[in-house]
């Protein structure tokens, strides 16, 4: 399924079976995921989109030739971040998510709504075999997002999460399984939302509106709405980070310096390393993460984004072949 100009729906083009070059793996797609950096390709909020392009960066699949790190038969994981150069300041400082020239799959390289991709064997990940393949597809990016944005509150005990999609129902499981608090903010009125989140773990959900049982020590915003870095901050004590998670977001409001006053801090995370998806799937092992996931026939690709779009969605959207 192909994005051929922004704002279009995707179109069922039928091509050849890609074949692998040096270093590359041809791998047969089992799942894709759903996600929202894919609703802002296609409604042309990014820049520099190659169209023709195929969407999907959480993809499970299987490798049937090329390379020489997998076995043919192995299951292996594709996400966002495709190729780095190896070169510059960020590649040789280990912070190869900021590469100046990174690819990522599903925007300059071909993604998962597909039956079959190639990919660099040197940025797929191997799989923690306790999910199945559907399961297993939002690890690759509401997972690992959320987990690189979950390192970033360092030690807070009390963590808030705005916009409780597929990122926050899986980073909801994990952070209670260490011990954190875990507040839940919605839309306003979001009473399905609310309780899915409780559901997944949180301690308590609400409205993005009301304020939480007590102070944040840290807050994530997952949701693509700029307007809640500011409520966060007024929810985080002294000394807390407001971490945004999404790839793109809604101008932030204008708003007094009294709420960032005391040392409070607003960072974005952006994109992912390899260790984050080595060191994310070897907890992803450990701790029995339930993925929600709604499945779509491959050729429902459009109803998919749409249903993300609306906010019809608990969890995560999965596309099989
Ligand atoms: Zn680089
Ligand atoms: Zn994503």
């Amino acid at each position: 399924m192909r994005l051929h100009a922004a704002a279009e729906p995707l179109s069922a083009d039928t091509l050849e079976v890609p074949r692998p070059g040096a270093g590359q793996v041809l791998v047969r797609v089992k799942a894709c995921g759903v996600c929202r950096t894919d609703l802002h390709i296609v409604d042309g909020e990014l820049a520099g989109v190659p169209c023709p392009i195929t969407p999907g960066h959480e993809v499970v699949g299987v490798v049937e030739a090329g390379g020489e790190r997998f076995a043919p038969g192995s299951r292996v994981g594709i996400p966002w971040l495709g190729w780095t150069c190896g070169e510059c300041q960020y590649c040789r400082g280990s912070r190869e998510n900021l590469c100046e020239r990174a690819r990522f799959t599903g925007y300059h390289l071909p993604g998962g709504y597909a039956e079959h991709l190639v990919a660099d064997e040197r940025f797929c990940l191997a799989l923690p075999q306790r999910y199945p393949d559907a399961q297993a597809a939002p690890l690759l990016c509401a997972g690992l997002i959320g987990f690189r944005c979950y390192t970033k509150t360092n030690d807070s005990r009390v963590i808030g999460l705005y916009g409780f999609g597929a990122a926050a129902h899986i980073l909801a499981q994990l952070a209670r399984a260490e011990g954190r608090t875990v507040f839940a903010f919605t839309k306003k009125n979001d009473l399905q939302g609310q309780r899915f989140a409780l559901h997944c773990g949180a301690h308590w959900s609400g409205g993005s509106d009301e304020p939480p049982p007590e102070p944040l020590d840290a807050a994530i915003i997952f949701a693509p709405v700029g307007s809640l870095v500011i409520d966060a901050l007024r929810n985080t004590k002294k000394g807390g980070r407001v971490i945004c998670g999404g790839i793109h977001m809604s101008d932030i409001p204008s708003f007094p310096y009294a709420d960032l006053w005391g040392e409070r801090r607003i960072e974005s995370v952006a994109n992912l390393t390899r260790e984050d998806g080595a060191r994310f799937m070897e907890i992803a092992n450990n701790v029995a993460l339930r993925t929600e996931v709604t499945t779509y026939p491959l050729e429902k690709a459009n109803a998919a984004l749409a249903d993300l779009r609306q906010g019809r969605l608990s969890g995560a959207a999965v596309l099989t072949p």
